[in-house]
């Protein structure tokens, strides 16, 4: 048994570090599902590798991360770290969440165009781009490879705050250098889109069946959106969750990126209980592709139940 397990360990370790992955284009990817009568589209953007025991979760030690990852069955805590973008067929027409890292991308990432139209999706047919927040992985797709508009006939709908903090120049000059160029990446991103701008406060119904809800703490303004047809409902988190089999178990945990953690975790607890009595289906923005499932309770946390129904 023993011998075994140090086969399939040997087994995974050769395909885990990133360049092999990075190095050979993967096959687009999309997977669609229904909210009542609504179809969802996930577009995967690829995965980057991440040692999640090296400068990612401060607030505990690498042996917690090794048991955590051990209990959901994971070899070592080196992960593919997933992104997920999601496309809702909505009467106003298609509605886009997030948007990848488009030009520039890090190498095995930027690849949801290609899965646009391995789905059959023309960027031209996007209506309205809602955005949770701006960290580069989700607003980089904003723009086509020339600079211009990546959706040129779509609405950018943004959270107020998110847009307050990351168009303030004090924030700027305050926040630490290595932030320090979010700041220019979203100048460069939202410029084609000036006149097509839309800032929502949370509660508010941004497209047809779709509501924003306050979910600050990964970022200052950051929001997740719930999707609803009838009594069917959908809750797309962005990255108010991130790695389930980490965050899930242990919502008081926190990844470096989150800008407040106190805070962070907090709309972590309350979008996981909310998700775990309502039994509605998920989307999570860094979850293992297809990227859905159902929050379910879990000891003193909770977990995710992988799949549509
Ligand atoms: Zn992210």
């Amino acid at each position: 048994m023993h011998r075994r397990d140090l086969l399939v360990g040997a087994a995974a370790a050769t395909v885990i570090p990133g360049l092999a992955a990075a190095q050979t284009a993967p096959a687009p990817q999309f997977h669609r599902m229904m909210v009542g009568a609504v179809p969802v589209t996930i577009l995967h953007d690829g995965f980057n590798t991440r040692d999640v025991a090296q400068n990612f979760i401060p607030n505990v030690t690498p042996e917690q991360i090794r048991a955590a990852m051990q209990a959901a069955g994971a070899q070592g805590t080196t992960i593919q770290n997933p992104y997920n973008l999601t496309l809702v067929q909505t009467r106003a027409g298609l509605v886009l969440i997030d948007t990848g890292f488009g030009q520039g991308a890090p190498a095995g990432l930027g690849q949801h165009r290609a899965a646009m139209q391995a789905a059959g999706i023309d960027p031209a047919r996007i209506a309205i781009v809602l955005l949770t927040h701006f960290h580069p992985d989700h607003i980089g797709g904003l723009i086509a490879a020339d600079g211009s508009a990546g959706f040129p006939n779509a609405v950018v709908k943004v959270p107020e705050r998110e847009w307050a903090f990351w168009t303030d120049a004090g924030e700027e000059s305050r926040v630490a250098e290595g932030r320090r160029p979010n700041f220019a990446l979203v100048r460069n991103r939202f410029a084609p889109y000036a006149e097509k701008l839309e800032r929502f406060a949370p509660g508010s119904e941004v497209a047809p069946g779709i509501t924003a809800i306050a979910t600050m703490g990964h970022s200052p303004g950051h929001v997740s959106f719930l999707v609803a047809d009838g009594t069917a409902q959908l809750l797309v988190i962005g990255d108010a969750i991130t790695t389930p089999a980490l965050f899930m178990a242990n919502p008081e945990w926190f990844p470096i990126f989150d800008m407040d953690p106190a805070q962070a975790v907090a709309s972590r607890k309350a979008l996981l209980e909310r998700a775990a009595t309502e039994r509605m289906p998920v989307i999570g923005y860094h979850f293992p592709f297809p990227a859905t499932g159902r929050v379910e309770r879990a000891g003193t946390g909770y977990r995710l139940v992988a799949g549509n129904a």
